[in-house]
């Protein structure tokens, strides 16, 4: 059983969700306004095992929430609730901090399944922590399950879609790839998007990755493509 919170001010859509989670076994709550579910995510770090937020909301926006709960430290899996019509919300919403997201409105049974696939990766993560899969480089040692990045004695905290990205350049290494790309294969994209915030997250990563972020020797801007990461 997990323990869920559901963020939603459409009182008919949250008790929809809740209904179908607890008939998959799962505890749940709800929490219509912005700030309370912050307040109540960060009095109580171990009280959910994930949440589902939507961005519009009253007291303060999902993108605000998720940004304030990474800030304060706190990585529960957020799966956020985006506009279909606003591609460019999905982008704010990972740069917020969120994990996955599903354009509203959404099929119920795939928010089941991705919600089950952050769970599953949460559940690893507590049980496995010996044997976590990691991705190696320039010295540096990217744990893909607990989501960290080991930088010498240093570990850095990653967002699942920082992690993601991280992952998808590194594994690309020697080879340029565009934002189209990263946006069509990390993130799952295919509208003409705003890559702007592709951007916002390299800067990210280059804070971890770089010893000068201002003259990055890993993650390389390539002038009209896009990104290379070399070792
Ligand atoms: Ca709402």
């Amino acid at each position: 059983m997990s323990r869920i919170l559901i963020v939603e001010d459409e009182a008919h859509l949250a008790d929809g969700l809740r209904f179908n989670l607890e008939a998959e076994g799962h505890a749940v709550d709800i929490e219509s306004d912005g700030q309370k579910a912050l307040d109540r995510l960060l009095a109580d770090r171990d009280a959910y095992d994930a949440v589902v937020l939507d961005v519009m909301l009253p007291g303060k926006n999902g993108f605000t929430v998720v940004k304030e709960l990474r800030g304060a430290g706190h990585y529960v899996p957020v799966l956020m609730l985006t506009a279909r019509s606003r591609p460019a919300d999905v982008l704010q919403g990972f740069e917020a901090g969120a994990d996955d997201y599903l354009p509203k409105p959404f099929e119920l049974q795939i928010l089941l399944a991705r919600l089950r696939g952050l769970l599953r990766r949460r559940q690893w993560m507590l049980q496995n922590q010996h044997e976590h899969e990691q991705l190696t480089f320039a010295g540096k040692t990217l744990d893909l399950e607990a989501l960290e990045l080991h930088v010498g004695d240093k570990a850095y905290q990653l967002t699942q879609m920082e992690c993601d990205l991280l992952q998808y350049l590194v594994r690309n290494v020697g080879r340029p790839v565009s934002r189209k790309a990263i946006l069509e294969d990390v993130w799952d994209l295919q509208e003409d998007t705003d890559t702007r915030a592709i951007d916002n997250f390299i800067v990210r990563l280059r804070r971890y990755l770089e010893t000068d972020p201002t003259k990055p020797k890993h993650l390389l801007t390539i002038r009209g493509v896009g990104y290379k990461f070399v070792e």
